[in-house]
């Protein structure tokens, strides 16, 4: 008897699928949207000096644990000399066909911290397994009632992103509405730094799926992006399935056309309402709700300048001396050259000002 396949498994794309003749690098494994959640929710809002930063003396207690294992994986010798060694733009040096949306948000908190995310993923895996971050994935998945962990994707300003939508859902208004669920550590909104990274993500959603349900989004651009091989036949088991639920469909192609034309007459409204709802980890009551403006605009600038470090045009940025406090949660905080580099120059304009 054959076993029974879910449709996430039917649509799970199989090795053999991606274009062995490409000579652009395979996709990232686990590098979906959902496994890119990182800790930035359950980070500190307070001001504080560099110097208190560098000193370390306010880390949490996290982020002592995961310091005291991450000396035995520190890297040798120096990223920016490495990076510099390497002549390949980041898009390419880090193997990605795509991005996906909350690498943009993580972006917009730290663009350095991605980029030791990307170089150094196991001192961050060490964090994935601290229990309060364990705590913000149940909640994620025990929600339900609404079409819920939807799949965005497509081409914006020339790269191909990916994203998961938590909810879609109709209003009392009758509205169609995006809802971003966020889980905090403590039973605050959080910071206004964080909250800009939470609408960028919210704002790109919107502009992902309004271009799939309006044909925008066709099987060229996915296949040219992803490097799919269109034309490989599915096998048995799959095209079981595909029977049994109505589809006539034999490749990968035919299941793309099949999808794009779905969307596009299936007359599915755009976006009228977007809200962030805050949630206490630990016991899983509402914070509050946040709502969203969708400003094209701002989102077109801001991925402007956040693809023009994948493309190679700049160097990646820490953060500005003003926010040196998301250093504080930081997972690379004591090994990351802009973090050093920030402090000496605050040091040095310190004793500047005191030899006046
Ligand atoms: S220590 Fe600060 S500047 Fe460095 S990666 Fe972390 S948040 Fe960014």
């Amino acid at each position: 008897m054959q076993p029974e396949l879910s449709d996430a498994e039917l649509l799970a794309l199989e090795s053999d699928l991606f274009c062995t003749e490409c000579d652009r690098p395979e996709l990232c494994e686990g590098d979906d949207d959902r496994t890119s959640k990182r800790s930035t929710e359950s980070c500190c809002t307070g001001q504080e000096t560099v110097e208190d930063i560098c000193s370390g003396n306010k880390q949490s207690s996290n982020q002592l644990n995961v310091s005291e294992q991450k000396s035995e994986v520190r890297p040798e010798g120096s990223g920016s000399k490495r990076r510099k060694q390497d002549e390949r733009i980041p898009l390419e040096r880090f193997g990605r066909k795509y991005l996906n949306v909350t690498d943009l948000s993580r972006q917009a908190w730290c663009e350095q911290q991605v980029v030791y995310g990307l170089e150094l993923p196991h001192i961050e895996q060490l964090r994935e397994e601290v229990p309060v971050v364990k705590a913000g994935s149940c909640l994620h998945l025990a929600r339900g009632e609404r079409v819920r962990e939807l799949p965005v994707f497509g081409e914006l300003e020339g790269i191909f992103l990916v994203g998961v939508v938590d909810e879609l859902c109709y209003n009392s208004k009758g509205e169609l509405e995006l809802r971003e669920l966020k889980t905090r550590g403590q039973r605050t909104y959080p910071s206004v730094a964080q909250r800009k990274s939470h609408q960028l993500q919210v704002n790109i959603y919107k502009l992902l799926f309004e271009a799939m349900i309006k044909g925008q989004l066709n099987k060229d651009t996915i296949t040219h992006h992803l490097c799919l091989r269109t034309e490989q036949p599915f096998s048995s088991e799959i095209l079981l399935h595909a029977q049994k639920v109505g589809f006539t469909i034999s490749t990968f192609g035919d299941l793309l056309d099949l999808m794009l034309l779905n969307l596009r007459y299936a007359e599915i409204p755009n976006i009228d309402a977007m809200k962030i709802e805050y949630c206490y980890q630990a016991d899983a009551s509402l914070i509050g709700t946040k709502e969203v403006n969708f400003e094209e605009e701002w989102v077109k600038s801001e991925l402007k300048h956040y693809y023009s470090f994948w493309r190679g045009q700049r160097e990646a940025k820490g953060v500005d001396i003003e926010e040196a406090w998301k250093c504080r949660s930081c997972d690379f905080a004591d090994i990351c050259e802009w973090r050093q580099s920030k402090a000496e120059e605050a040091t040095q304009k310190n004793q500047a000002n005191r030899s006046k």
